[in-house]
């Protein structure tokens, strides 16, 4: 069991001003695996409070001293790695080589990145008519989904830590546990106390507690549009800076000279990929219509080689997160099913064989029109749209008809349309061919997917303001 009833405030577990607990639940098992406090306002307060105290030196702490303190958290990170792994797969229900591969290695990549940026970052510039200062931009609340346990919170926690901004962070309530290694790591890697605060705790009260709060400065948010309106409209009262990272129904282009087998493997890979419960997953495959039955002959086929089962085997998929997400899930197989789509493998249900755990089948969908909910809505599991176009304009079109743009896809051969769809796709990121990760490239969303961009030098810019002063005396 584990049982970690304290908050992190000012350098120290505390206790909890409240009394209310929540149990953590392992998807794969159901099984309670351990408790949370749930803060109150008053231990936000506390955290707020510390984090301003840190503020005037932690801001001001020199460059080269925080590349060591970076450099000594991705040491201690690295120390962590069986238990990052092992959490990960307990309160999310990851599959351990996910785990290691995706999750562990993610947060690990956050701050190595970070550290590297910074390295290179100019604070002061001399720009002939004025001197140019980035500055922390204060107290930072961080707001994370369960989705990414280690991704979303170290991308923020790197990114503040470079630019010396104090944080408090709030990690979703149902996958708690990789974030207290983390306090973990950061006090044995030396953080300067109240630099670093976790306050455990509902959307309801120290979610809208930090969007609300008038010493905070800055929120960033990842996770749903709705919390993300909400977010705004709190933070609009003290007209405090916002980062969001919402949504997404991201297109996958496959173009007409794509190797048909290399295509579909690239789109089961998103729906599999932890359970399809990725933002920036391509959900929507669009193949030129003649390719229809060859496309979805080699998804039948590719489907097999994601095992979906206990995460703790040698499985590739593993359950959603919650019995609520499981929920949400069928309501779309069933909605897509209603709407006209035909349903190519999958469907509503656990898969064969298992009673036990929020498992999902992989299911996906032919025949799908763009303006079908299944195509619009994001469904935040392993639910693949089939579309199909004609004509490159076309394929452009469907990709852009939604109000998301996270990311998007292509994959084939002719240069010329690759270059095409990859700069015509309204979207934050767009990867040509499974292009490699590349952990400086800015990450974050056009229209409904959000505000601002994490990651590398972009992320360090979140939390930083611009001063100009004019007559600098050098
Ligand atoms: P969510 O409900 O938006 O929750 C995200 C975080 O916000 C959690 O820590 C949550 O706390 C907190 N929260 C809830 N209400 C809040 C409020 N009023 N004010 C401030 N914070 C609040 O999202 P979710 O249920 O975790 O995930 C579902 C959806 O999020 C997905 O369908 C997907 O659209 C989106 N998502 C996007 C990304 C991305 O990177 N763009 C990543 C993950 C998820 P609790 O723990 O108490 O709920
Ligand atoms: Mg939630």
């Amino acid at each position: 069991m584990r049982n970690y009833l304290k908050h992190f405030i000012n350098g120290e577990w505390v206790e909890s001003t409240g009394s209310d607990v929540e149990e953590v639940i392992n998807p794969a098992t159901e099984e309670v695996i351990g408790k949370i406090s749930l803060g109150t306002k008053e231990d936000l307060d506390k955290a707020v409070k510390a984090a301003r105290d840190a503020f005037p030196s932690f801001s001001t702490m020199p460059k080269e001293e925080r590349v060591k303190m970076l450099e000594r958290i991705a040491e201690e990170y690295e120390k962590r790695k069986d238990d990052i792994i092992e959490t990960i797969t307990d309160e999310l229900g990851s599959p351990l080589t996910v785990s290691e591969k995706v999750h562990y290695m993610m947060g690990y990549n956050h701050f190595s990145q970070a550290t590297e940026s910074l390295k290179e970052f100019t604070f002061i510039e001399d720009l002939g008519g004025h001197t140019r200062v980035k500055e922390s931009i204060g107290v930072s609340g961080l707001i994370t989904p369960w989705n990414f346990p280690t991704n979303q919170t170290s991308t923020k926690i790197a990114s503040a830590f470079a630019a010396g901004s104090p944080v408090i962070l709030k990690p979703a309530e149902i996958t708690p546990f990789a974030a207290i290694i983390l306090a973990e790591i950061f006090e044995a890697a030396g953080v300067p106390k109240g630099a670093f605060n976790l306050v455990n705790g509902t959307g309801e009260v120290i979610g809208n507690g930090i969007s609300s709060h008038p010493d905070i400065d800055f929120v960033s948010f990842t996770g749903s549009g709705k919390v993300g309106q909400k977010i705004m409209q709190n933070a609009s009262e003290t007209i405090k800076n916002v980062a969001l990272e919402l949504g997404g129904k991201s297109p996958l282009v496959v173009l007409e000279d794509a190797d048909v087998e290399k295509a579909a493997k690239v789109a089961v890979n998103h729906i599999a990929t932890n359970t399809g419960q990725v933002c920036s997953a391509a959900t929507r495959v669009l193949i030129p219509s003649k390719m229809k039955d060859s496309f979805e002959e080699a998804v039948k086929k590719v489907l097999s080689e994601f095992p979906v089962g206990n995460p703790r085997e040698e499985n590739y998929v593993g359950p959603l997160v919650s019995k609520k997400q499981w929920d949400t899930v069928q309501s779309y197989i069933e909605k897509g099913k209603e709407e006209g789509a035909t349903l190519l493998a999958g469907g509503t249900g656990k898969p064969e064989g298992i009673d036990k755990g929020y498992f999902a089948r992989l299911t996906v969908f032919s025949d799908v029109k763009n303006d079908m909910t299944i195509a619009q809505e994001e469904i935040f599991g392993p639910v693949m749209s089939i579309l199909t176009y004609d004509g490159l304009d076309d394929a452009i079109e469907i990709s852009n008809d939604t109000v998301y743009g996270l990311a998007g896809y292509v994959v084939g051969e002719d240069k010329d349309a690759l270059r095409k769809v990859a700069t015509s796709i309204r979207a934050g990121r767009i990867k040509v061919n499974d292009a490699e990760a590349d952990f400086a490239a800015p990450f974050g969303g056009y229209k409904q997917s959000g505000i601002g961009r994490e990651w590398g030098d972009h992320g360090i810019e979140e939390y930083l303001e611009t001063k100009t002063i004019l007559g600098f005396p050098s």
